[in-house]
């Protein structure tokens, strides 16, 4: 055995009303927090700053997809303008990524509570869009010093997002068992990620307001994330980004219908990794396995259905042979065309 893993530094507080913790996780980072949010959950943001008290500098509810430099210059002039030393970021992967973007920008560190499945918030993974293209990059200093899960903030999230974004973070999981600098911790994690997220899912489908089930998939989700932040991507997330940049397609939804098609392409190459997700989606052939469970949760499988032109299937092949990137199983043009035509009808993988 032989592999290279890096710990990231952060601390995880986890569980039902561990939001009423903020104000002693944020004491030892800074004396002043500008509090972040979207402007739809500005109520969230000046119910935190009401519980942070003294420590609060003030608001900036503007965070918005996909981090414009516009929003992150506006922040930076507002976090200097209120003497602001930290951040304190409430919602999902948006208003991270602005809470990463200051970190990067103005070296303020950030207490994250995380109110989405996205992830974002254990990955040292940041993006900044200027003038239409988006820049991402890999740096340790984006990581929040606290994540601070607490599963109640996650009850409004409706059933169809927390579907789709439970799914989306399945994926990282899946594609982690067999990238090319996996190991066996990022393994553990995955399968686990992967058991508890196909556990809760369902019950969260039906029950949106079950507080236990909310705990396990933010559980799921905060492995999830912790595997995109150690291991590489694959084919898969290639894909669904060669389809999202060319025909603008919905992120979580398109991973969705991707997913099933892209492990049954990669199986016969990594066996060991298939033992473990058939062991953690309850036997069976995973991506069959991941098909039922995506469907008997009401989304949609089909690429036509979700945007994509009909003469998608050939572009999007032709370019995921252009961009080589480690895959366990060799890209060919032929290979991907057949996949994506399944996953443009909607069809279950072969
Ligand atoms: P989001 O942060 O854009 O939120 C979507 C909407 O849902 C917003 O209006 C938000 O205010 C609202 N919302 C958030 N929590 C809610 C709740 N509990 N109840 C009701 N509404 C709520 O969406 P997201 O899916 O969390 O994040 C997507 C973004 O995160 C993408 O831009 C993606 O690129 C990024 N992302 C980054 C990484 C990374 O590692 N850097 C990882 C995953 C995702």
């Amino acid at each position: 055995m032989q592999f290279i893993y890096e710990p990231l530094p952060y601390r995880i507080v986890f569980g039902a009303g561990s939001i009423e913790r903020v104000p002693d996780e944020v004491a030892p980072i800074g004396k002043r927090a500008l509090i972040l949010s979207t402007p739809e959950q500005s109520a969230d943001a000046e119910r935190l700053m009401e519980r942070l008290g003294g420590l609060g500098a003030g608001l900036f509810a503007k965070a918005t997809m996909h981090v414009p430099i516009a929003t992150v210059e506006a922040a930076i002039a507002q976090a200097r303008a209120l003497d602001a030393d930290c951040t304190v970021a409430i919602g999902g992967g948006s208003t991270t990524g602005l809470a990463k973007a200051l970190s990067l920008r103005a070296g303020l560190p950030s207490v994250v509570i995380p109110t989405t499945y996205a992830g974002s918030e254990v990955t040292p993974i940041w993006g900044l869009t200027e003038n239409g293209v988006k820049t991402t990059g890999r740096d340790p200093r984006v990581l929040p010093r606290v994540v601070i899960y607490d599963p109640d903030l996650t009850l409004s999230l409706p059933a169809a997002l927390s579907v789709a974004s439970g799914l989306n973070a399945i994926a990282h999981c899946m594609e982690g068992l067999y990238a090319v600098d996996g190991n066996p911790v990022v393994s553990v994690m995955a399968e686990e990620g992967i058991r508890t997220l196909a556990r809760a899912l369902p019950v969260i489908r039906a029950r949106p307001d079950d507080r236990e089930a909310r705990g396990e998939a933010l559980y799921g989700c905060w492995l999830a994330g912790m595997v995109l932040g150690a291991a590489s991507v694959a084919l898969h997330h290639k894909l669904c980004h060669t389809l999202g940049g060319s025909f603008d397609m919905p992120h979580a939804e398109t991973h969705t219908a991707v997913l099933p098609h892209a492990i049954a392409y990669n199986a016969p190459a990594v066996p060991e990794a298939m033992a473990r997700a058939s062991r953690a989606l309850g036997g069976g052939n995973p991506a069959a396995a991941l098909y039922e469970l995506a469907t008997s949760l009401g989304a949609e499988m089909s690429l036509a259905r979700l945007g994509m032109p009909s003469d998608g299937v050939e572009k999007a092949a032709r370019l995921a042979v252009r961009n080589p990137y480690p895959n366990p199983r060799p890209i060919t043009e032929e290979g991907i065309a057949a996949l994506l035509a399944r996953a443009y009808a909607g069809l279950p993988p072969t």
